[in-house]
């Protein structure tokens, strides 16, 4: 089972004192809803999907936090957002072709937290926890407790992205960096930017979305006052998870200068009709994030449930094309493993 564990959360931190007050995004995350058969219970859900839910909990556990939850129709089992966080009979399944490590991620990490794919950029491992475990996640069977590193090994990683002058952008990704505290992120942003050949600091993040509180003063210090130029790229696939909350901080980043993109992912029973993907790219626009990527599933075991076909995939956007204007379109892309860079279908 996979258990990324509050200890694990902690572990980058370790080398430093405890924060006197638990900013309230944090206690948001301690208590997040960990139990299958609460998360059942809170919904007024069948009890036929108890058996399934915990089944899919012992392959990926189960995080969903109250903030996202309320975004959740009660007794309602198609929910869209529902259907991205509740493990399911399904996981367990074997599907020819899908794997624990679709991207061969592990083939790309020359040191501790570090993964280097793309000319350019690195991608840095800043936090193996999220604040919500979303069942499709390619990243679910992905080896954290290798790499989760203390600052010494963080050194390594540094010394790594020093040597390569190549590298322009550092990536923090997880899990979802933002479950980092800020004190460990400001730590590795102020070691990233006395590298002068880094111009560009981006975060691949879904805790904005999923707890907003994430983005609060503390946060927007360090991020603020960064030389490097800001992106971040938000996780969201359905118009429903953009409530009120979300809006207010995605202003709150805009306003730091940090320039929002989302990434999608096409998913069976979530997102897979016109309808549906042309009310995202307007839902996003409206709260000042522009599309970026629709990514079809990546075939990782426990997730074939969600694929939608190629072709799907293609008659979808096309049909998008002719509703939406040309800047609310995502690009359709698949990554392939080997690859230089994403692949447009
Ligand atoms: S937030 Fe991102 S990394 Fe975390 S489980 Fe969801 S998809 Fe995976």
């Amino acid at each position: 089972m996979i258990t990324r564990s509050s200890a694990l959360l902690q572990r980058p931190d370790r080398e430093t004192k405890p924060l006197p007050m638990q900013a309230r995004w944090q206690t948001q995350l301690a208590r997040a809803i960990r139990d299958p058969l609460e998360l059942c219970r809170r919904l007024g859900l069948d009890e036929a999907l108890h058996g399934g839910a915990e089944a899919g909990h012992a392959l990926f556990e189960v995080r969903v936090p109250e903030a996202y939850l309320a975004r959740i129709r009660p007794g309602d089992r198609a929910d869209p957002l529902l259907r991205q966080v509740l493990p399911l009979g399904e996981e367990a399944l074997p599907t020819p072709g899908y794997v624990a490590d679709p991207l061969a991620e592990v083939e790309h990490t020359p040191a501790p937290g570090l993964i280097h794919k793309y000319a350019g950029r690195v991608l840095l491992i800043a936090s193996p926890a999220c604040a919500v475990n979303c069942r499709y996640c390619f990243r679910r069977h992905f080896p954290y407790e290798e790499n989760a590193p203390s600052r010494a090994q963080w050194d390594e990683s540094l010394e790594h992205i020093r040597r390569d002058t190549t590298i322009r952008e550092a990536i923090l990704s997880g899990g979802d960096p933002l479950a980092a505290n800020d004190r460990q992120l400001a730590w590795l942003v102020e070691r990233l930017e006395a590298i002068p050949h880094i111009r560009r600091l981006r975060l691949h993040t879904r805790l904005p979305v999923v707890i907003p509180d994430r983005i609060d003063d503390t946060l927007l210090g360090w991020l603020g006052s960064t030389r490097l130029q800001k992106v971040m790229v938000l996780h969201i696939n359905h118009a429903h998870e953009i409530d009120e909350a979300v809006v207010a901080a995605c202003e709150r980043l805009k306003a730091a200068g940090v320039a929002l993109l989302n990434q999608s992912v096409l998913l069976q029973g979530v997102n897979d009709d016109i309808e549906t993907l042309a009310a995202l790219s307007e839902r996003l626009f409206e709260a000042g994030i522009l599309p970026y990527y629709l990514h079809v599933l990546d075939p990782v075991a426990g997730a074939a449930h969600f694929d939608v076909s190629d072709a799907k995939a293609r008659e979808l956007v096309a049909g998008l094309r002719e509703v939406l204007p040309g800047f609310l379109m995502p690009r359709l892309v698949r990554e392939i493993p080997g690859e230089t860079s994403k692949t447009p279908l």
